[in-house]
């Protein structure tokens, strides 16, 4: 008679070639694996990796339906930011892994406010620039400890604008002078700051009024599908794919990067602090490893751990 043990390991085979013959890989791998098909221009003679992390604490506001993020959810997620930062910092120093990081103007100024036609004002929100969030913990709203924290960090970091308040630059709404104002606040607070801001990450993806940042000498910036956008004024990088331990396990990532590696193509996750839950231990169960991983390959000459500025330059330099 099959012992119980054998027969839970028979019904586990029969379990994993179901899964198998349903696709071996998640759905969300499989679009993964699918993006990365379309390689890097013929200057980079290897892979790209860019992890990005885009930090906005309390004042990554956005659309919820008909409204704004609720005070509660701008709160619980401004904490578990406040609360994962040093240890993914500490991260970043043991591995001294690069990554970049699209922050908001307002990590380096909260209180400047633009003027009525410069405001963000969809008819969905109460009050974009609501200052109320200033009465909470200090950590949860001002960024500036945190901008001297990544740019003092042992493994050099690199940081983006995101705008300056997490403004839908897509939103009907938006006209040019909001745009400007949103844009050329930021990039002024961020260099105020000593950040040496040379790309752009737009707050949702979503894409708008790009000669203002031309004209405000940006010159790459993260794109909206799989594929490069290289025009004389302006890099789009391919969009990339937001990375959360909930979705993709390590191993997922792996597969990820070694097709990347295989087709000499780009990989560009980028993610939110909230996404770091240190109760999951994600920290090491999939940030670090990840990290080794991408080290270990790039010690072996099959991919470049890069910053926006450095695909510029490289794309800039072969023309
Ligand atoms: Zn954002």
């Amino acid at each position: 008679m099959t012992s119980f043990k054998r027969h839970i390991q028979h019904h586990l085979i029969k379990l994993k070639s179901l899964v198998k013959a349903q696709g071996y890989h998640s759905p969300q791998l499989n679009e993964r694996l699918l993006e990365v098909e379309a390689s890097n221009p013929d200057c980079f003679e290897t892979a790209l990796f860019n992890f990005t992390v885009d930090f906005e604490l309390i004042w990554g506001n956005g659309r919820e339906g008909d409204r704004d993020h609720s005070v509660q959810r701008r709160v619980e997620y401004a904490v578990k930011q406040a609360q994962a930062f040093p240890a993914f910092i500490k991260l970043l120093e043991e591995t001294r892994f690069s990554a970049s990081w699209a922050v908001l103007g307002k990590l380096a100024n909260y209180d400047i406010l633009p003027s009525e036609d410069e405001a963000f004002n969809p008819a969905w929100s109460k009050n974009w620039y609501d200052g109320q969030y200033k009465n909470l913990e200090t950590n949860l709203w001002d960024g500036t400890s945190y901008l001297e924290n990544i740019k003092k960090c042992v493994a050099p970091q690199e940081i983006l604008s995101h705008g300056h308040a997490h403004i839908d630059y897509g939103d009907d709404s938006v006209t040019e002078s909001v745009a400007r104002w949103d844009m050329e606040t930021s990039l002024f607070e961020l260099k105020d700051s000593d950040c040496d801001v040379k790309g752009f990450v737009y707050p949702c993806n979503r894409h708008n009024y790009q000669h203002l940042l031309v004209e405000n000498n940006i010159k790459i910036i993260r794109g909206q599908n799989k594929n490069w956008s290289i025009t004389d004024d302006l890099i789009q990088t391919p969009l990339g794919f937001w990375i959360s331990p909930a979705i993709y396990s390590y191993k997922d990532i792996f597969a990820l990067i070694d097709r990347a590696v295989e087709k000499r193509s780009f990989v560009h996750p980028w993610m939110h602090m909230v996404e770091c839950d240190l109760k999951q231990d994600d920290i090491e169960n999939f940030y670090r490893p990840i990290f080794e991983y991408v080290l270990e390959l790039e010690s072996k000459g099959k991919i470049k751990n890069v910053s926006f500025d450095e695909i510029r330059q490289t794309l800039r330099k072969t023309e």
